[in-house]
Formats: C-alpha cells, structure tokens, sequence
C-alpha cells in the first residue's frame, strides 16, 4: 500500500463534510484542511480565525498521535512494540496507546473476532500494508501461517507495558486510532473555549455545538458507496456525538479480476464482503472500532454489538 493509494480517503472525507458547510439554512462555515496520518484532516468553525486556531491545535495532536500509531513509522511506538515481539521483554507504551489497544481488545472480545488488532499478517498478504503488490489470491497454507499470529490471546498489555508474545504477531490500531486521534482533539479544543466546530480526520467526525439556529445540529451527507460523488444519505449529529464510516471504495484490490476490500475478516483470512457502513456513537474512537467490526460482522451480532456501546448504524 502506497502513501498515495492511502490518501483515497480525500474523497470520502469531502463528501462527508461539505453538506456541514451548504446546507441552505446553515450560516457558512469556514473549513480548513491539510494531510496527516495517510489522510486528509479538516477542521470547520463559525469564523476563519477560529479555525486557524483549531487548525493549529488539531495539527499538533494529530502529529502526535502519528507518532505513537503510525505502522508507516520506524520510530513509532507501535513499530518498536511490533520489532519486539517475540523477544519476551514487555516495551513501555503511553497512556494513548494503552487505551486504544485496550478498547481494541476489548471489541475483539465482543465482537467475535471479527476486529482484530492483529491483522497485519493477513492485510500484508492480501497486499494491503507494506510494499507488496499481489497478482493472485494468497494460498491457504499462507492465509493458515498469517493466522496463527492473530491470536489477542497471545498480547499482553499490563503495568509493565506491551508484549507480542510470538515473533511476527503485528499491531495495526489503523481500525481504531484516527478515531481515538478525533477525541482527543476535540477535548483539547473544548478545554481551550472552542464550542462549535466539527473535527474530520479521514471519515471520523465529532462535532460539538450546533452552527444552525433552527437546532438541527450538524447535517453530514454520507457518500453513496455506489457512486463517487453521489450521497446516500444525510445524518444530524448533536453535539459530541461522532460517526465513521468503513468502506471498500476507500482502498481496494483487483486481484484475478474479483475486487477486495482493505478490510479483512479475521474469522476467515479474507477480505471481509462488506461494501459500506456507517456508525454513529457518544466518541469517535467508538465509531470508528465499530464501524470497522459491523463492516465485517452479520446483522444479528452487529446489533448486539452496537447495543453494548449504545451506537446506531446509520448506513
Ligand atoms: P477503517 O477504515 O476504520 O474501517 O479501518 C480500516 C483499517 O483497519 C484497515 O486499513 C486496516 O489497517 C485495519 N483493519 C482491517 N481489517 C480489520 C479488522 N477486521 N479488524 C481490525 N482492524 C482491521
Ligand atoms: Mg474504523
């Protein structure tokens, strides 16, 4: 996977916004935008100088938690926990990476499986991390060895810090972090006086306040996994709420002429058949593992899923 074929997600999260911005009987809003994380990032206030400043604010987190997340990062801390696995010794992690892996493994737990932090085995060998590029489906025997290092059972995660108990287990938070990235900017911008804005970080959006004064609150179109500019539909979120979206049009493989999306069932070793969805919930981090877990999920365990953590799935 390529830097470039990761910044698909531009797309997704324009269409996502721009409804924020448009809609007719809402006063403008001024949204600024940059790259960051393999995606593109937006922050929409009332006024340009507020954000400017929120821009400011949401670029230096963001940095931040590039740092810890980033698997395209040597110096990150999730690289060093992934080049120690095997090696016995737990490696120090910061509070941020505490609790993201924590809800991860906690999904995990309650989705069946079917989130998995410890994909990256299977994502490499269906060609979406890393260099590789695939011309045909991987072999079973592969998809078994890349398996067998998916186990959560096998990742510790205690006072000491974090330890991939077998050689090659890899983390990959991409499911989970860029949501977790959102809350964490947007309590940094309420504890600096912002109360209206909407934070974007590639399709993960949290909102606070309400730009309207008829109280609908903020109205973000859903793209229309069918068509490229199309929108499916349009959400209201009240203020702190956030949604995600998980789609195959973001990344994608043409692999013996069958398309594959970048999100892999665990349960199975394949890409999961997923084409859309769309989650709201209380945080981002939420709607982001969730959107990413009832992607690969059926209907009746999504439910129950969605219930435990009181979120909707929208699309
Ligand atoms: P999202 O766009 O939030 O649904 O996240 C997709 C990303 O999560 C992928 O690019 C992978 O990095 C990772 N991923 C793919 N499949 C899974 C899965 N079943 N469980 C957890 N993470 C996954
Ligand atoms: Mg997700």
């Amino acid at each position: 996977m390529t830097r470039c074929a990761k910044l698909s997600g531009f797309v997704l999260a324009c269409v996502l916004t721009c409804l924020s911005g448009c809609a007719r009987k809402e006063p403008p809003t001024v949204r600024l935008q940059w790259t960051v994380m393999g995606t593109v990032a937006a922050v929409q206030c009332p006024s340009r100088s507020e954000a400017q400043r929120a821009k400011q604010i949401c670029e230096r987190i963001f940095s931040e938690q590039e740092e810890i997340f980033s698997v395209w990062r040597e110096d990150s801390v999730i690289s060093k926990v992934n080049r120690s696995a095997g090696g016995g010794v737990p490696l120090p992690v910061t509070g941020h990476f505490r609790k993201v892996l924590g809800c991860a493994l906690e999904v995990h737990a309650k989705s069946d499986g079917a989130f998995n932090p410890l994909l990256a085995p299977l994502s490499k060998l269906w060609g979406f991390l890393g260099a590789k590029q695939i011309s045909r489906e991987p072999s079973q025997g592969a998809i078994d060895a890349a398996l067998a290092l998916t186990d959560c059972g096998d990742v510790q995660l205690d006072a000491a810090g974090c330890l991939l108990r077998k050689k090659g287990m890899t983390l990959d938070l991409g499911g989970i972090a860029k949501g977790y990235a959102v809350d964490v900017a947007y309590d940094a911008l309420r504890g600096a006086g912002f109360s209206v804005f909407l934070i974007d970080l590639g399709g993960n959006i949290r909102v606070s306040g309400n730009p309207h004064s008829d109280q609908e609150g903020w109205r973000i179109g859903i793209r229309d996994p069918h068509s490229r500019h199309g929108v499916a539909s349009v959400v209201c979120l009240n203020s702190g709420e956030a949604t995600a979206t998980s789609a195959d049009y973001e990344r994608f493989r043409i692999v013996d002429g069958k398309r594959y999306g970048h999100i892999v069932d665990a349960r199975t070793g394949r890409p999961a058949q997923g084409r859309a969805c769309t989650v709201k919930a209380s945080s981002a981090m939420v709607a982001d593992v969730l959107s990413t877990a009832v992607y690969v999920l059926d209907g009746r365990k999504s439910e129950s899923l969605l219930k435990e953590y009181s979120a909707t799935r929208l699309y």
